[in-house]
């Protein structure tokens, strides 16, 4: 079976076997299926998630990763994705890549291949190409019919904001059923899958992969891509991922702050936590805020630690996240800060 590091580097840190786990977003059933799969065959768990992701990214059904994923405000799909491997330490990542659906493989080759962790846009497309990635097409019918209803509701429901003060609360924040998702009238469509992997040689790794924000401002980036905000891995620690409002993870480097507080002994539920009150007391853009005083948005987020304990937190209540411990994919409640308005 491939490795993620065939010269050797998939270190064994644990003479006896260890138990593996697989964790992943709501969307992430699957991926963890899968993961667990090739984790129990002896995989590396950098293999094991990208292989699990690699699934949803080829699902043209999941209008938030890959093929399918809903476009930038032009009608084009980009995406980004990262992926960091515990045992080595290392991470690679592409933004704003279009015409391949695997980014999250394409993320894996810079870090594989090169002597970077990011590569952007047209210089990553042409990395892509360079190692043999097929370019496609990625607009789904489905994604385009719902950038037009969106395009053509457009003037409150996109991201340019005029010149504003902080406390202005109506400058152009959609409240536009078009554009709004499956949390009800009140979100906006985010989307993405986060996935991470402890092995049987007790090593973790982590993939963060996604369109990004649903009809954002070509060429705007989100946490998913950025090493430490969407996603993390510390080996001697634990892994953490994100999926929703990208812009408050890149603000407040999230996964790297809950590895840290899983550092300090903190369970993977309470850092993830932390960070969500952390992101709530640091939103002060009054437009984001709804009347009382609450974020008009939400974020996710997904931990586990190297004994394989896993947990997750959001802002609004009702929330999952899949894991996969052994026994059979499932559905955990994620836990929260406040009710779902
Ligand atoms: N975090 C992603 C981004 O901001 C989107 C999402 O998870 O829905 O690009």
């Amino acid at each position: 079976m491939a490795q993620a590091f065939p010269h050797g580097a998939a270190i064994a840190r644990s003479s006896t076997p260890v138990k593996p786990v697989a964790i992943s977003s709501a969307n992430g059933l699957r991926a963890v299926t899968r993961a667990m799969e090739l984790m129990r065959e002896g995989a590396d768990a950098l293999d094991a998630v990208i292989a699990g992701v690699n699934i949803v990214e080829d699902d043209p059904n999941d209008t938030t990763v890959g093929y399918g994923g809903l476009p930038n405000e032009d009608g084009v799909v980009e995406l980004d994705a990262a992926v960091m491997h515990g045992p080595t330490h290392r991470a690679g990542a592409v933004a704003s890549l279009r015409n391949i659906k695997n980014p999250s493989r394409v993320a894996r080759t810079v870090m594989e291949r090169t002597d970077h962790v990011l590569l952007v846009g047209e210089g990553a497309l042409r990395f892509a190409r360079a190692h043999g990635f097929k370019e496609e097409d990625l607009l789904t019918d489905k994604a385009r019919q719902a950038w037009l209803t969106w395009k053509e509701n457009l003037s409150t429901s996109d991201d340019w904001l005029p010149p504003h003060k902080p406390d202005d609360k109506d400058i152009g924040r959609n409240l536009d059923p078009a554009v709004l998702d499956a949390f009800g009238e009140y979100f906006r469509h985010t989307g993405t899958i986060h996935c991470s992997g402890l092995d049987l040689q007790g090593n973790m790794s982590c993939v963060t992969t996604t369109s990004g924000l649903a009809f954002k401002i070509p060429g705007r980036v989100g946490d998913s891509p950025i090493i430490g905000a969407g996603l993390y891995v510390d080996n001697a620690v634990g892994s953490a991922g994100s999926t929703g409002r990208g812009e408050a993870n890149l603000a407040n480097c999230s996964c790297r702050m809950i590895v840290e507080a899983m550092r300090t002994g903190k369970s993977p539920e309470q850092a993830c936590l932390d960070i969500v009150q952390s992101i709530v007391d640091h939103t002060k853009l009054r437009c984001l805020l709804d009347d009382n005083g609450r974020p008009r948005f939400d974020v996710a987020f997904y931990a586990m630690n190297v004994r394989g304990e896993f947990g997750g937190a959001r802002i609004y209540s009702g929330g999952v996240f899949s894991v996969h411990d052994g026994t059979e994919a499932r559905h955990h409640p994620s836990a929260y800060l406040y009710k779902k308005p």
